[in-house]
């Protein structure tokens, strides 16, 4: 039995050349553009048409490359692997997870808040048009209430599936997921997590309870801001798994070539980001703590006992790269905060090499009313900020001199 490697190994690895016939291969995978191939006869075609590299829409060289890493990354210890498309954003993975588990007998998907604000938009909006029905559940983003309870109260037998984030978009608030995936298999729906911001390197959401995972590759696993793409895993024991590959041939979300290759090449180092983007986070909570500027700080593990210890249950090897600042000062101190940054970019995504901020008032959570905001705890003053690898102390010296520019007004 060949021996397991770290995921650090086996993701630096990934996609490196395999079937040299002597005359050597090329060290990184080529990238391959045809959106078809062509057959000799009708016996190969029908023999091709069970396979996925006949037309771009079912699969691809490239985006398949990218599928086993993820699956590499995502396979519990002892357990079968998953299966996984790689998808043409991560809302396209979100949107082929629902055609999964929703139908007309379970048509209500619940979905944990708060969450990136596209989730909702999308299940609710487009989705429901479709008979997809919606309910959401607001978790204290401090750790505190029973989750698991909490979100049962909403449960019933039409439930198809709670999605759920592990650490939740702009509050950076930690949900004890098992306890969540534990009340939703009792009632027979499927857990689907959106562990964008838990990397595989921090977070294994299949041994937590998860039915099916979704990462936006756009963010930390590509990490360059140069693709946008998703990726959905579905448990091979959970049926969902049986229809995956005709839905995503049919729904046509398949990833670009292009953007696998690039997504394959950032992924082969995120690692290795990840680890040291968790270090940089982690400095600057501390940092941050004790700024008469700010109102509060939101990072796992800081906001009191019971938040620290989930975050010591669910993330013991790093509590990832994102974080959040509330400013005193409210939208008038975010903005002079924004404006006082040097080298560090306001731009609304995350997951960047480079430090970003972004303003989740105005461009993640812009669809909801400013009252709907304020009861999720997402004020005027919120900044969130994806930490990347620079040197700590000039990230230091950079968020310093903001917090005096936006305590001047
Ligand atoms: N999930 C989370 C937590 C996100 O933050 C985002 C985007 O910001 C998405 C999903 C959607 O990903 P994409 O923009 O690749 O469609």
């Amino acid at each position: 039995m060949t021996r397991r490697v770290h995921p650090s190994t086996s993701t630096a690895r990934a996609g490196l050349g395999v079937g040299d016939t002597g005359d050597g291969v090329d060290l990184v995978a080529p990238l391959s553009l045809a959106s078809v191939r062509a057959y000799a006869d009708l016996p190969s075609v029908d023999e091709a048409m069970e396979g996925r590299n006949t037309y771009r829409r079912y699969g691809g060289g490239n985006p398949q490359r990218l599928e086993e890493a993820m699956i590499e990354l995502e396979t519990v210890a002892g357990r079968t692997a998953p299966v996984a498309r790689v998808t043409s954003s991560g809302q396209a993975a979100m949107l082929l997870a629902a055609t999964l588990v929703a139908g007309p007998s379970r048509s209500r998907i619940v979905v944990v808040r708060p969450c990136y604000g596209g989730t909702d938009s999308l299940l609710a909006g487009p989705l429901g048009n479709l008979g997809v029905r919606v309910s959401t559940v607001d978790l204290p983003a401090d750790g505190g209430g029973n989750h698991g309870e909490l979100v049962a109260a909403t449960l019933g037998p039409d439930v198809a599936a709670v999605v759920i984030e592990v650490i939740t978009n702009p509050l950076i608030g930690l949900n004890d997921v098992p306890a969540v995936a534990a009340a939703a298999h009792d009632v027979g729906a499927a857990v689907v997590v959106d562990s964008t911001f838990t990397p595989p390197f921090l977070f294994q959401a299949f041994a937590n309870g998860a039915d099916l995972v979704i990462h936006s590759l756009t963010k930390h696993l590509a990490g360059h801001s140069d693709v946008c793409g998703g990726v959905l895993l579905v448990d091979s024991e959970h049926e969902a798994s049986d229809w995956l590959d005709a839905h995503a041939r049919l729904l046509g979300v398949n990833l670009a070539p292009f953007d696998a290759w690039l997504a394959l090449r950032g992924l082969r180092t995120a690692a290795l980001r990840v680890e040291r983007c968790s270090e940089n986070a982690a400095a600057l909570a501390a940092f941050f703590a004790d700024r008469p500027e700010l109102r509060a700080v939101h990072y796992p593990g800081v906001r009191g006992a019971r938040d620290a210890a989930l975050a010591e249950r669910l993330l013991p090897r790093g509590r990832g790269a994102m974080l959040s600042i509330d400013l005193q000062g409210g939208g008038i101190a975010a903005d002079a905060f924004i404006r006082g940054l040097d080298g560090i970019r306001l731009a609304p995504s995350l997951g960047d090499v480079a430090t970003t901020v972004s303003y989740p008032a105005s461009t993640s959570h812009r669809a909801l009313s400013p009252q709907q905001r304020a009861a999720l705890g997402i004020t005027d003053g919120l900044v969130r900020i994806s930490v990347g690898i620079e040197h700590i102390d000039d990230l230091k010296a950079e968020f310093d001199s903001a917090l005096i520019a936006a305590s001047a007004g």
